[in-house]
């Protein structure tokens, strides 16, 4: 038995180590006498304390007595399930106060052994804090991620939400509960569905890069989304990602606009036919429009970085941009400018406007220059300002010579009374007589004062002639010697005729005009000795030369020109030359009309005149008188003037200016003539009437009131059908020629005339078949 006593005691003391041992307090209530029979080591360590009994261990453990008794109160069922299942069973959780005041949390499992209650503590302080912690950081970061405005959101593999942040209800206008439960892929704007799918995959694969789509709101619109995700991985193994996301749509929509006005501007800028340029202060290009290459065989990237002069353009254009740039760098105002450049193309002139662009600080950072090629517009601006020139040349002429032709009318008639009586007087006085020298001198100076008005009436082309096929050498050579005589001594005069000239078809009177009064200018612009030259030659004009000429038509002319080697012109006097009055020598020796009159002449005969002349260098003038293609059998020698004619024929005078009429009827009396006068058409038809005998020519004025001599003429024609007729006019009113040129088997003299002239005039037109 004692042995038995010692195997006992030994395997008691066995299991107490063993207990003592194990990491898990424990203690053994004896129930029949609620003594605390084992205390385990582990258990004293944790708590610090033991209790004989178990209701002092209440009171140690449980120091409040509200806990105490609940504690008690939940234990006691277990005890009660312990006890009749034989089994261990746990209890929960509980607050231990342990010796030193903390309180460790324990599970506490409680098992019956015959009269024992064995109850096994847990300390679950350490696991508890740690859940607790947890609970706190995980409430804290909640709190965080759903007061954000940026959605959190976590995916698992297969791109299903398993998380989403409240904001997604702001952003979206879903709930997280409702945007959760459905698949991502009904959100994303599907053109972006594509490139969303690949960036999940590569977050997966570990590459993480934010990437923007769009995504349907609720309502239907349109959000822009950035997101970045990250991949999630536990325990090294991928469950998904995680990512947040944020509202991008105002920005996205800023950038949009600006991108659409900068478009906007980029294509005006493109589109304008104005080259746009910007440049620095050191005039580098900092912008260039593409349409530069009007400018330039550079395209507009080469300008890029570079300045005008780098790229070779000529100094003097470098230089205006240069200063032009400058200018505004230095604080100068917007500005508008030309710039010429000589191109390939020819020079290209620019209408440049330049402007500052500033900063913040108002400092200049660049210059903008817009430039219009403006040389068409150029062109026309100084085309159009020489053809308003030329037609005010044009106006003024026609009016000058309007008026001209209207006034010499009127004083060729008083001319032609003045030198009638005249001569009449001197016919009937002893030329030895004292008052025969004034009377010539009244003479002359009327026929000086008939000759001015032949220039007034030719530079008006109201110059009636009667014009013939000639030859210009012919005309010219029979005039020589008379024009030796006009230009003194002095002078050379040198005759070049050409060979082979064609024939013209014009007045020889006219001619003699021309030369006459070229020949007298070249004089005049000749100071002491000097050369005149005449020369003719044939000249076929084409189109090529023509286009340069003013008034001057492609064609076949002869040419007549006159040159000298005097004083020459300069601009100012060539612009004026042909209008009448123009004239640059004293009073009295000028009277401006030379020109006037050669410039009237050969209009009249659609001829062309050009002037080349330099000062102190000479002058020549070309004249192109057209080519006659016709039958020039009639060329003819202008006939000699005979001596004054008479004759006995009967001649019906008609004129409604009475001293004219008389003194024209005296003349044809003195000539032998027999002269019936009407002092109008009327009287003239009555007198026609009333004569029995043959009238064989009507001298009639060719304007008076009632009836034009023309039809005067006609009238009478049925009476006399053989008469003869010749108007007299100091112009021709067109009546009786067609600009001034006369039907043939018409004759005409020339308003105010010599007796002689009229005699000749006469028995021409009497003798006449
Ligand atoms: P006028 O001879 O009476 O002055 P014109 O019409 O003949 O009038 O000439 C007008 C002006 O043209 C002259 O005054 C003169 O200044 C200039 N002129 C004409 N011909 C010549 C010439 N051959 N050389 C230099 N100047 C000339
Ligand atoms: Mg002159």
């Amino acid at each position: 038995r004692q042995r038995a006593e010692e195997a006992l005691k030994k395997s008691e003391a066995k299991l107490r180590d063993a207990l003592d041992a194990a990491p898990f307090p424990v203690a053994i209530v004896d129930l029949r006498d609620d003594n605390i029979e084992f205390w385990s080591l582990s258990a004293q360590n944790l708590f610090g304390h033991t209790a004989p009994t178990a209701a002092e261990w209440y009171q140690i453990a449980y120091p409040d007595p509200a806990y105490r008794q609940e504690v008690i109160n939940r234990w006691k069922p277990f005890l009660e399930t312990a006890r009749s299942s034989g089994q261990v069973v746990n209890t929960g959780e509980y607050q231990v106060t342990c010796s030193n005041g903390s309180v460790c949390i324990c599970e506490l499992y409680a098992a019956f052994l015959n009269e024992n209650l064995i109850v096994t503590f847990n300390d679950v302080t350490g696991r508890k804090r740690a859940e607790d912690a947890l609970r706190k950081s995980e409430e804290k970061f909640r709190d965080l991620v759903e007061d954000i405005n940026d959605i959190f959101f976590t995916l698992d593999k297969e791109g299903r939400f398993t998380y989403i942040s409240p904001a997604v209800q702001a952003v979206l206008g879903y709930s997280p509960e409702e945007f959760m439960a459905r698949p991502l892929g009904k959100y994303i704007y599907p053109e972006d569905r594509p490139s969303l799918i690949a960036a999940f995959h590569n977050v997966l694969s570990g590459a993480q890069r934010p990437n923007e789509y769009r995504v349907f709101k609720k309502s239907g619109e349109i959000c822009w989304i950035r997101s970045s995700s990250k991949p999630i991985v536990v325990n090294g193994v991928l469950t998904g990602i995680k990512g947040i996301a944020t509202d991008i749509t105002e920005q996205k929509l800023a950038q949009e606009s600006l991108r659409q006005s900068e478009e906007t501007h980029r294509a005006l800028v493109q589109g304008m036919p104005d080259i746009v340029m910007r440049f620095d202060r050191a005039g580098r290009h900092l912008f260039v429009s593409d349409n530069v290459h009007g400018m330039s065989d550079l395209r507009a990237a080469q300008f890029i970085g570079k300045t005008h002069r780098e790229l070779g353009f000529p100094e003097t254009l470098c230089q205006s941009w240069e200063e032009a740039i400058q200018r505004l760098f230095d604080g100068g105002a917007a500005f508008e400018t030309e710039f010429t450049l000589e191109g390939k193309k020819g020079l290209i002139i620019f209408n440049s406007r330049l402007v500052p662009e500033y900063d913040g600080q108002g400092l200049v950072t660049s210059v903008l220059s817009i430039s219009r090629d403006i040389t068409a517009h150029k062109q026309a601006e100084t085309e159009k300002i020489k053809l308003e020139g030329q037609l005010q040349q044009a106006q003024k002429m026609e009016s000058v010579g309007r008026l001209a032709g209207g006034v010499a009318h009127d004083f060729n008639n008083m001319l032609g009374i003045i030198l009638g009586h005249a001569e009449l007087a001197m016919d009937r006085m002893d030329p030895a007589q004292p008052l025969f020298a004034d009377l010539m001198e009244i003479r002359k100076a009327a026929e000086r004062s008939a000759n001015l008005t032949q220039q007034l009436l030719a530079f008006a082309r109201k110059q009636t002639v009667s014009p013939k096929i000639i030859d210009l050498n012919e005309t010219v050579e029979g005039m020589l010697k008379m024009l030796r005589r006009l230009i003194g001594e002095d002078i050379d005069l040198a005759w070049l005729p050409g060979a082979g000239m064609w024939p013209i078809k014009m007045d020889v009177s006219q001619i003699d005009q021309i030369m006459v009064n070229l020949c007298v200018n070249a004089r005049d612009a000749i100071t002491d000795v000097g050369r005149i030259t005449i020369e003719t030659g044939n000249r076929r004009l084409d189109e090529a030369f023509c286009a340069n000429q003013e008034g001057l038509a492609p064609g076949e002319y002869a040419l007549l020109s006159v040159s000298d080697n005097g004083c020459g012109m300069g601009k100012d006097i060539l612009d004026k030359l042909f209008e009448p009055f123009f004239t640059t020598k004293e009073i009295g020796k000028g009277t401006g009309l030379g020109l006037a009159t050669v410039f009237g002449i050969i209009k009249q005969n659609n001829g062309f005149i050009n002037v080349y002349s330099e000062l102190n260098h000479g002058t020549t003038f070309n004249i192109y008188l057209p080519r006659y293609v016709g039958k020039t059998r009639q060329m003819q020698a202008e006939a000699m003037a005979a001596p004054i004619a008479q004759g006995h024929e009967t001649i019906l005078i008609a004129e409604d200016d009475s001293a004219i009429l008389e003194i024209t009827t005296i003349m044809l009396e003195q000539q032998g003539y027999r002269v019936l006068s009407a002092n109008t058409p009327g009287e003239a038809i009555r007198l026609a009437r009333e004569y029995a005998d043959q009238i064989h020519l009507l001298v009639t004025d060719v304007v008076m009131p009632e009836m034009n001599g023309r039809d005067l003429a006609k009238n009478l024609l049925s009476l006399y059908p053989r008469m003869k007729r010749l108007f007299m006019s100091g112009y021709t009113a067109d009546v009786i020629a067609h600009h001034g040129v006369l039907d043939p088997g018409v004759y005409f003299i020339q308003k105010p005339f010599r007796k002689k002239d009229l005699a000749a005039k006469v028995r021409e037109a009497l003798d006449s078949e």
